[in-house]
């Protein structure tokens, strides 16, 4: 089964607290109520609470390894062997629960149990898809790989470390099977999936040779005990370096000719998109919304262009190809950024400035008693450099959210300041209306209200990334900026990436574009440096549709608040669209919608 946010996003979308036993009724669900019989509706909710903890404890069960995701760790010494049994049981499981769910009637069901239900229905009949006709466990090794959970009971401080070390014991006697399972699984793959696998499984050994020996020294348990680590962490190593050999044997096969393409082609695209995004357009629509958009926002940025060029470059005649000159003027602009040691405190700073704007200017309400913490990422979490919320997880009753900032001491004078341009002046504050506010943490607060474990483990990505992309557009429409024209032509910028990931995810995997055409799509198209553009080559090629997500969430929301305004004439009320948008928690835009509509009486 893949599960739809990744654990980044998890960490970032997460909710509290147990579900309550209590169904809660909204006002239309109250409405529903006088027609039908309140006794059923109550009976409805109640038995389809009792479905939805049962469904959780058997999926932990089945896959201790996301259990430990999200912080469950009832199954954690638990390693689960990809073999012909263990999909039997996945099958079963599959097929059980979504016949469980048939038994329930949605008109019955509070709009809270209503959009849970449907992402249950999604995540299985999209397991079920992904591995009866997907089916890239045969052709994308990089499907198994045993290190990250590994590494993540080994980083977790959720029991002692000694605890945690013979919970790895355990997981360790598995690893030799896990690989021969594997290799038994991988028929004809992918080259570019198999370069990936042999690259990550080259990394995996980290785990084993270095990392776990290492916490074993610092450890107290009994010279025997760490003793009795040795044999099992050798097979361990054996089993993956069996896996790189195997790897490296397929693909000497592999490059005369015999890979499969990693192009998935339009028919099965169409289906993907389907499962992975739950949108009320087809792939092939939204590539076309997205064409349309990118050529919206050049025609925005040549006319800015055209406006701003005798401030910048009174001497200079401007380029023939307006593209060109485009480029020209926000490579001028980009000078203006923060000082490289002033990174983190600039973005401490911003944040009440954006908050006070959200609340002068009525847009969504604000959570007081949830401030923001604004801190430097921790350095177990340093990755690459950036920003991100970090939210604790559905398991995890810890209270705090942090907007957690890198600062840019490991770069080098040259990568920090390319990383300072492309965060410059006005894209920082773009990315902080993202992250913060009104973008992931607003909405994340707001989904808090309405706890609900299925959808922050189930929850939709579209409609999450949408959401923190649509709020970058409507604050600059409300004047944040003050109509700056070199806050919009940033903005512009910021915004043609994720309208080019649509058209490249697209055009590659359905409509065969080639490396060639999709650099310069990034590069003279998206105004995107050489190494950003390649990095994005590279992901188009390894996955499919998630590229798509941030654009789809952003244009459904968008158009969903300009039909309310068309419906609703006077009575639309921006601040009322919002906060009744993002109670409904991470549900689908479309389901959301259908939701609203109903109980707005508008349909
Ligand atoms: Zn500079
Ligand atoms: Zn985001």
């Amino acid at each position: 089964m893949k599960f739809p946010l990744s654990s980044a996003v998890i960490g970032s979308v997460l909710v509290l607290a147990c579900s309550p036993s209590e169904p809660q009724l909204s006002h239309a669900d109250a409405l529903k109520a006088t027609a039908l019989s309140l006794a059923a509706l109550t009976e409805q909710n109640a038995q389809f609470e009792q479905f939805k903890n049962a469904f959780l404890e058997e999926t932990w069960s089945l896959y201790p390894n996301y259990g430990v995701y999200v912080g469950y760790y009832q199954h954690d010494g638990e390693l689960t062997v990809p073999n012909a049994e263990f999909k039997q049981r996945e099958t079963e499981y599959l097929q059980g629960n979504l016949a469980k769910l048939k038994e329930f009637d949605v008109a019955l069901l509070s709009a809270a149990n209503a959009t849970d239900l449907a992402l249950i229905q999604n995540q299985l009949e999209s397991s079920l898809w992904y591995n009866n006709t997907l089916k890239s466990d045969e052709w994308d090794p990089s499907n198994y790989n045993v290190a990250g959970v590994f590494g993540l009971i080994l980083n977790t401080d959720y029991k002692p470390l000694d605890e945690r070390l013979l919970t790895i014991k355990q997981r360790l006697s598995k690893v030799p099977e896990y690989y021969v399972a594997a290799q038994q699984n991988i028929t004809v793959p992918t080259l570019e999936h198999t370069d990936l696998a042999i690259q990550q499984s080259q990394g995996a050994l980290g785990v084993f040779e270095k990392s776990i020996p290492e916490s074993l020294v610092k450890s107290t348990l009994s010279a025997e005990q760490k003793l009795a680590f040795s044999p099992l962490l050798h097979e361990a190593v054996n089993g993956i370096k069996g896996y790189i050999e195997f790897l490296q044997n397929k693909r000497s096969i592999l490059v005369d000719g015999g890979a499969k393409d990693f192009r998935i082609g339009a028919a099965l695209y169409e289906q993907k998109f389907k499962y992975d995004i739950v949108s009320d357009y087809t792939a092939k629509e939204l590539y076309d919304k997205a064409v349309i958009a990118k050529q919206q926002l050049h025609s925005d940025m040549i006319a800015i262009t055209k406006q701003l060029w005798p401030t910048y470059f009174a001497d200079e005649p401007m380029p023939a190809i307006e593209l060109v000159a485009v480029k020209q003027l926000i490579d001028h602009l980009s000078v203006q950024h923060v000082k490289r040691e002033d990174f983190v405190d600039e973005i401490r700073r911003q944040m009440p400035i954006i908050e006070e704007y959200i609340i002068e200017k009525d847009l969504l309400d604000l959570d007081p008693s949830r401030p923001l913490v604004v801190r430097e990422t921790p350095e177990y979490q340093r990755g690459v450099a950036g920003a991100s919320v970090n939210a604790p997880g559905p398991y995890d009753a810890t209270a705090n959210t942090y907007y957690n900032v890198t600062p840019l001491d490991d770069y080098t004078e040259e990568q920090a300041e390319s990383y300072l341009r492309e965060y410059n002046h006005w894209v920082l504050q773009v990315l902080n209306i993202h992250e913060a506010l009104p973008g992931h943490y607003a909405q994340l607060v707001h989904a808090n209200k309405s706890p609900s474990k299925i959808k922050s483990i189930f929850g939709n990505g579209a409609m999450v990334e949408g959401w923190a992309v649509y709020s970058e557009k409507m604050m600059l429409e409300s004047g944040y900026g003050n109509n700056e024209p070199e806050m919009w032509l940033m903005y512009s910028k910021w915004n043609l990436r994720v309208v080019v990931n649509t058209i490249l995810d697209y055009s590659v995997q359905a409509l065969g574009m080639t490396k060639e055409q999709g650099l310069d799509l990034l590069i003279n198209q998206a105004f995107q440096e050489q190494t950003e553009a390649e990095g994005k080559w590279r992901r188009a090629t390894l996955s499919q549709v998630q590229l798509t997500s941030y654009f789809n969430g952003f244009a459904e929301i968008y158009a969903f608040r300009e039909e309310l305004k068309d419906k609703m004439g006077d009575k639309f009320n921006l601040k009322d669209f919002h906060n009744k948008f993002l109670s409904y928690g991470n549900a689908p835009v479309p389901v959301i919608r259908k939701l609203m509509l109903a109980e707005l009486g508008l349909k």
